[in-house]
């Protein structure tokens, strides 16, 4: 369940092969047979290598399955496009996220949703079987946190903070937190190895100011995937096109529930100016990164506040794990 998308009346492929043929001379488009060869053996070595060798591995907790691709999907579209492995976990089965259906056929499809959205952005995918609204921060919860983290070797990990709207979304945000220090920790849950390195752990942005507001660590631009992650959200056309937990009749009036075309173009425009507001909001931290041109000229951007607990990258840590800069 995502706020924007709640109070918003209006609503608010992966790897091509394309750019393979653009690093090809047009002399090499005839070729004998064993030039081809060495040719795919040159490709192969410089697909790898777009991944600096050991690709990054980053894993993403939202409360719903919706959360996280709203939250992160641009940022995970550019790592996955450029040979990094991306898991993206819905904590909840999201089984009450809908006006009009709930309990087992809702969590079903939904998890076909967000399965669908995954295949779309290149990346994984898992919901675990808790049901929507009734999360709670136990011993049981956090070691099932800290096994996944630990299970996908993560460099990267995203969360809630533990203070957004929802108390799926609060205990979301806990339960990471709980498990940032546990992931390195030998003796416990010891039928999954420990991290060796203490991963870096990332907030989603929201708009709260209490405690304290969200502070953005680092803002990427996603103008170069925008159209893919718009396709991905498509996928989840029970929160996008049917309102969640919170539309109605009226909501399928409005976003042109029937016609695939127009309900699309509405969803477009509803996130471009999402995507908009996080690059207005956040533009200090564009130019940052960008430099003033190009940070200024950014349209859709995804943004990240760096958790305390867990490692604290230095500047020329986060470009690395962040590689969307040159
Ligand atoms: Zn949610």
């Amino acid at each position: 369940m995502d706020q924007m998308m709640a109070r918003e009346p209006a609503l608010q492929s992966a790897l091509g092969g394309g750019w393979f043929l653009a690093i090809l001379p047009p002399t090499h488009l005839i070729m004998k047979p064993f030039t081809l060869l060495t040719l795919s053996l040159s490709l192969a070595i410089i697909s790898v290598s777009s991944a600096a060798d050991a690709p990054l591995r980053i894993i993403a907790f939202g409360a719903h399955p919706d959360d996280a691709e709203f939250q992160i999907g641009g940022t995970a579209i550019k790592w996955a496009k450029a040979g990094h492995k991306v898991k993206l976990v819905s904590v909840t089965n999201g089984d009450i996220g809908h006006w009009d259906i709930a309990g087992g056929p809702l969590a079903i499809r939904r998890t076909a949703e967000v399965k669908e959205a995954a295949k779309r952005m290149g990346i994984e995918v898992e919901v675990l079987d808790i049901h929507d609204g009734e999360l709670e921060p136990t011993l049981e919860n956090r070691k099932k946190i800290t096994r996944l983290i630990r299970s996908w070797n993560a460099d990267i990990v995203f969360a809630h903070r533990p203070w957004d709207y929802h108390p799926d979304h609060r205990y979301v945000g806990v339960l990471v937190q709980d498990a940032a220090f546990m992931v390195a920790v030998p003796f416990i849950c010891p039928d999954t190895p420990p991290l060796k390195k203490n991963p870096a752990f990332f907030y989603f942005p929201d708009r709260f100011k209490k405690p304290y507001e969200f502070q953005p660590d680092i803002a990427i631009s996603i103008d170069d995937v925008f159209e893919d992650k718009v396709n991905a959200v498509d996928a989840l056309a029970s929160q996008v096109y049917e309102g969640g937990a919170l539309g109605s009749k009226q909501t399928l009036l409005q976003r042109r529930v029937n016609d695939p075309k127009k309900r699309k173009e509405i969803l477009r425009a509803s996130w471009s100016a999402r995507q908009g507001g996080i690059a207005n909001r956040f533009r200090d931290e564009l130019v940052k990164w960008y430099g003033k041109e190009k940070g200024g000229a950014v349209k859709h951007a995804e943004a990240f506040e760096l958790c305390e607990y867990g490692r604290q990258p230095s500047e020329a840590d986060l470009k690395k794990l962040f590689p969307f800069f040159d």
